[in-house]
C-alpha cells in the first residue's frame, strides 16, 4: 500500500503525529465507536456496520429479508 510505503519511510515523526489520512480505510471512523471497519458512507451516514444495524432502525431503515 502507498501510503505505508511513504509512512516508512518518514520514519519515527510520522508515528509520533496523529495520522491524517486523505482516503484510505483510516481516512474517516464511525461517528459513534470510533471503529475503522466496515463504515457505511451510503446516505451520508458515517457508522460502522455494527453501530449502522442499530442506528439503522430509528433513522428509518428497514430490513427486507
Ligand atoms: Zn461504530
Amino acid at each position: 500500500m502507498a501510503l505505508d510505503f511513504l509512512s516508512q519511510q518518514k520514519g519515527e515523526d510520522m508515528r509520533n503525529k496523529a495520522v491524517k489520512r486523505k482516503f484510505g480505510k483510516g481516512a474517516r471512523k464511525c461517528i459513534r465507536c470510533g471503529g475503522f471497519h466496515g463504515i457505511v458512507r451510503k446516505y451520508g451516514l458515517m457508522y460502522c456496520r455494527r453501530c449502522f444495524r442499530e442506528v439503522a432502525s430509528n433513522l428509518g431503515f428497514h430490513k427486507y429479508s
